[in-house]
Parts: C-alpha cells; sequence; structure tokens
C-alpha cells in the first residue's frame, strides 16, 4: 500500500468511527459517551482528507490539513484523560488548539523537512500523552490500558525518530523519503487507528458498565435510606395512582386509620372520607390534577368507623410529558389538637350563654335583653316592620316574700320565668329585666298580637294559682303589664322604647294591677288605651 492510500483508508475509517460514535451517543436505550472523541476522529477524519489530496504540494490547505489532524490527535489525547478518570478543563483543551493552530501557521516560514519534523514532533507529544495516562492508570498490570498505552507510546516513537531526524538530520532525512523507513509512519498511524479504535471501544463500555453499576449502588443505598425514613417517620406517608388508589402506606398509617398495611394497599382514597367531608376530596382530587400542591386539614374515617383528623400536605406526581401520574401525601395526626379545640369552642359557647343567662329563672338576662333590642331595632331600620315589647312586673311581690319567704319568692320567679318561655314564640326573646320584673322582645309583631301574647301570659301566671295571702288583687300571685310597639325613627332611642313599656306597666299598676296597658306609635305620639 502507498502512503496515499494509507491516508485515505486513515480518512474513511476515521469518518465512519465518528459516525459510530454519534449512533452511540444517541442511542435512546444505552447511551454512551466518552467527551472528546467525535470531535477527535471527525477532526481526524477531514486532516488525513485534505492531506491526501495534498501529499505532493504545500499550501495552506496542507496547513490547515496539519492542524485539523493535530487537533483531531489531541483531542484523542483528552479522550483518554477522561476515559481514565480525569477531568479536562475547557483551558485546557482550548489552549491546546490554539497552539496547535500558531505552530502550524509557523510551518510556512520553513523549509522542507522542517516543517515535516514540527508536526511529526507534536504528533509523537500527542501520543506519547495518551500512552502515559494509561500507562499511569494500568498501575502497570497487564491490561487493556497497558495494550493501548503501549501502542501510543510506540506510534509516538516513530513520529518522535522521524521528527528528530528531519529537524537534525536533514540530509538523511530527505534521503530516507525514499527508503521503506518513512511508509513506518503512516502504516503506524494505520495500526493504531485499528488497535486504539477496538481498545478504546472497550474500555467505554467498561466504564459505562461501572457507571451502570456505581448508579444501581447508589439507587440501592437511597432506596433503603428512604425506607428506614419513611418506616420511622411519625407521620402516615400514603402514595397514590392515578386513580386515587392507595399504592403505598408505612405502618403508621396504617395503625393509625386501625388498619394493616394490606389492608389500605388498593383501596381508594375517598372511601376514607366521611360523606360531610366528600366535597374536601372532590377540591383536592382536581387541584392534584392540575399538577398543584397543598396542605389542608381533614378527617378521615378509621376502620371502626370514627373519625379522625390529619394535617395533610400532598403533592402531585407528574410524568415525563408533564401529566397527573399518582399522588403523595404525608399525614400528621391532629386529633388531639382538633378534640381541644372542639373543647374549646364548647366551653366558650357555654360561657356565652351563661353570660346571657338568668341563674334563677333559666331565661335570658338584662344584658341579652339589651343586646337583642339593639340588634331587632337595628333590623328595623331597612323594614317596614314593627316591633313589640312587653313588660310585667310580680303584683306586691314584697308582701309575698315577707309572708312566704325568699325561698318561696325565689320559686315563685322560676315558675313564672317558665310560664314565660312557653307563652312566646321561636323568633321572640323572654328576659328576666331585673328582681320580679320579666321582658319580651317580639319581632315583627303588631300592637294587636302583641296585647294578646301579653294576656296569654297574664292568664297563664293566674292560672298558676300560687297562693297569695297578702296581695288585695286576688287570691292568688298577679302581675301587671306594659305593652309598646314600635316603628323605627333616627329619633327614638333604645331608652325611650323601654321607657314607654315601663310608664304603660305604671299605669297598669296604678289602674288595679292584674291587667295590661299598651301603645302604640302614630308619627310622634303614642296614644294609650286599656
Ligand atoms: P308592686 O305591686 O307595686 O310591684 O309591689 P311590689 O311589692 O312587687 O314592689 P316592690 O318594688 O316594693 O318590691 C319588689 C320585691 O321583689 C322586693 C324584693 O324583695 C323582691 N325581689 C326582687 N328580686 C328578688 C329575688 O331575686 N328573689 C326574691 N325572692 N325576691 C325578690
Ligand atoms: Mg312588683
Ligand atoms: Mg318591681
Amino acid at each position: 500500500m502507498d502512503l496515499k492510500t494509507v491516508i485515505l483508508l486513515l480518512a474513511v475509517g476515521s469518518f465512519l468511527f465518528g459516525l459510530l460514535l454519534l449512533v452511540f451517543k444517541f442511542n435512546k436505550k444505552d447511551p454512551q459517551e466518552v467527551p472528546f472523541w467525535i470531535v477527535a476522529k471527525l477532526l481526524q477524519a477531514a486532516g488525513s482528507m485534505m492531506l491526501y489530496y495534498r501529499t505532493d504540494t504545500f499550501d495552506i490547505l496542507t496547513i490547515i490539513a496539519n492542524i485539523a489532524l493535530l487537533s483531531g490527535c489531541a483531542y484523542e489525547a483528552w479522550a483518554i484523560r477522561v476515559l481514565t478518570g480525569h477531568p479536562v478543563k475547557r483551558r485546557l483543551h482550548v489552549t491546546t488548539a490554539v497552539g496547535i493552530i500558531l505552530v502550524c501557521s509557523f510551518t510556512v516560514f520553513l523549509d522542507m523537512p522542517y516543517r515535516t519534523g514540527v508536526v511529526f514532533l507534536l504528533q509523537s507529544l500527542f501520543y506519547f500523552l495518551p500512552g502515559y495516562y494509561l500507562f499511569v492508570k494500568s498501575g502497570k498490570r497487564f491490561s487493556l490500558q497497558l495494550i493501548l498505552a503501549v501502542c501510543y507510546c510506540v506510534t509516538g516513537s516513530i513520529f518522535l525518530t522521524g521528527a528528530v531526524s528531519c529537524l537534525f538530520f536533514p540530509k538523511t532525512a530527505v534521503n530516507m523519503a525514499e527508503k521503506p523507513i518513512s511508509g513506518m509512519i503512516p502504516g503506524a498511524s494505520f495500526y493504531l487507528f485499528l488497535v486504539s479504535g477496538f481498545i478504546m471501544l472497550m474500555l467505554a463500555k467498561e466504564r459505562s458498565d461501572i457507571k451502570v453499576q456505581e448508579i444501581q449502588k447508589t439507587l440501592k443505598k437511597s432506596e433503603s435510606r428512604f425506607q428506614q425514613i419513611v418506616e420511622t417517620a411519625i407521620e402516615g406517608i400514603l402514595i397514590f395512582d392515578n386513580r386515587y388508589r392507595i399504592t403505598f402506606a408505612n405502618k403508621n398509617m396504617a395503625s393509625m386509620l386501625g388498619y394493616t398495611v394490606e389492608e389500605m394497599i388498593g383501596r381508594s382514597y375517598v372511601s376514607f372520607f366521611p360523606e360531610s367531608h366528600l366535597d374536601v376530596y372532590y377540591q383536592q382530587e382536581s387541584l392534584r390534577k392540575k399538577g398543584a400542591d397543598s396542605v389542608y386539614e381533614c378527617c378521615l374515617l378509621r376502620k371502626d368507623g370514627n373519625r379522625h383528623w390529619f394535617l395533610i400536605s400532598a403533592k402531585a406526581i407528574l410524568d415525563d410529558f408533564g401529566g397527573f401520574d399518582g399522588s403523595f401525601a404525608m399525614l400528621t395526626d391532629i386529633n388531639e389538637r382538633k378534640e381541644m379545640e372542639r373543647l374549646l369552642e364548647e366551653s366558650n359557647r357555654l360561657l356565652t350563654e351563661l353570660s346571657n343567662m338568668d341563674s334563677l329563672t333559666g331565661i335570658a338576662n338584662r344584658r341579652r335583653f339589651d343586646a337583642v333590642l339593639e340588634h331587632e331595632y337595628s333590623r328595623l331600620r331597612h323594614s317596614n316592620s314593627k316591633l313589640s315589647i312587653i313588660l310585667f312586673d310580680i303584683d306586691h311581690f314584697k308582701e309575698y316574700n315577707d309572708y312566704y319567704g325568699h325561698v318561696m319568692g325565689d320559686v315563685v320567679l322560676r315558675r313564672i320565668g317558665e310560664v314565660l318561655a312557653q307563652s312566646i314564640r321561636s323568633a321572640d326573646l323572654a328576659a328576666r329585666y331585673g328582681g320580679e320584673e320579666f321582658a319580651c322582645i317580639l319581632p315583627d309583631t303588631d300592637i294587636n298580637n302583641a296585647v294578646s301574647i301579653a294576656e296569654r301570659i297574664r292568664q297563664r301566671i293566674q292560672d298558676l294559682k300560687i297562693e297569695h295571702k297578702k296581695s288585695p288583687v286576688s287570691d292568688y300571685v298577679t302581675a301587671s303589664f306594659g305593652v309598646a310597639t314600635v316603628q323605627y325613627s333616627p329619633e327614638t332611642t333604645l331608652d325611650e322604647i323601654v321607657n314607654i313599656a315601663d310608664r304603660l306597666l305604671y299605669k297598669a299598676k296604678t289602674a288595679g294591677r292584674n291587667r295590661t296597658e299598651y301603645a302604640w306609635e302614630k308619627k310622634d305620639r303614642y296614644p294609650v288605651s286599656s
């Protein structure tokens, strides 16, 4: 084979090799890549092809060919460096490329064979370098690396011999060009191309296998670490598939709900929601399907049917295309906190109730009466409706206490409180206004209805037939009533409304007791009748 054929073979071979490496790189199932390798092969192919056309002459294309070929060799050296586990910094390979361009350009000023000598010298350097990396890596033990190291060093030596003879023995070099030794250089390149390509492929495969093993090892380690965290976590952990069925539950989660882990797997999440909380489930499901995460409080049903409260932190799991592929939830037990909150709410409600209730009779007290009156009266502002109030007072109660005693007096107050509570409608309010005085607020009630309610109460008190020997009015306990009906007026205050009823009550007292006096608002005066 002559020199030209060898160079052509090198060009085609390097190009095919480069293509093969590209295929490896984009193999989806098992992508393998050694940085710089593809560039190295493509540069070598380009350089060899250009030299094929320019073996006899020297011009700018020869310089470009030398730059491409030398850069290809340099990048192959860096590929070997990476394969042997060392990093190649950007600065290093950029500087090398610039250096090669400068040196090759400088050869314009040199004559033959010095020009060839400089190129050979650089080439020998880029063959010794990978040889050195591989030699160190092999640990001098017999291995693929050592064989490849020897190949590179042998080729490096041949180029070095060529360089020395061109630079220091130019005459011999010119004579040698005709001799068989000159054929050794391209021959050695071709031989190295075949051997190194084969061995490098094997090394790359070995490297990627080691990497896969390392990844598997790390994966196993993190998996067992994850398992440990999940099992020791105080939180409950649930993982759902895209149809919201449980695919994973940790022991803690299962025990909080009274199940075993096996019983939980495959169940749908919605089956743990009480009917009253289904809206929470559907709202959360739609959020997850949009890929949104959230933290919410909700109660889930235990196996025994009881509810258990959790603080749930949920995250959507998305597939490679961003579609919903399930979700992950971390559940913190907040049942005790929720129970405390419920008790607190209950006791607050009770406290409010107590502070609004008269302890002797069990009906509303004066504080509640004032609040409800204010509320009902302000409601009138927006309507054309009427509000009635009844005020009544037990007749000659002092005499009753004096004769029957305070304890018996309290019994009377309680019984009258009961009668009052039973005589009003659910929208009305019955209150003990103070001492032996009682009051009612009757929203949306006109004077006629209010008077008939007052009369009903008066009659029922009388019907209790509580003996009152000291009453000049009757043999039994009686009461006197004042009834007033108002409409909203910005000039009329709440006190004035109560005063109207009070005046009517006083009127009933002076008119002989055990009776009802009433009045209704007509523009700015209150006609009174009995
Ligand atoms: P009148 O018919 O004019 O209303 O005469 P009265 O005796 O009922 O009126 P007075 O205001 O003189 O007396 C009210 C009495 O009500 C005095 C008080 O001993 C009694 N009283 C007030 N609060 C209570 C209470 O909580 N328990 C008892 N047993 N008596 C009470
Ligand atoms: Mg009285
Ligand atoms: Mg009184």
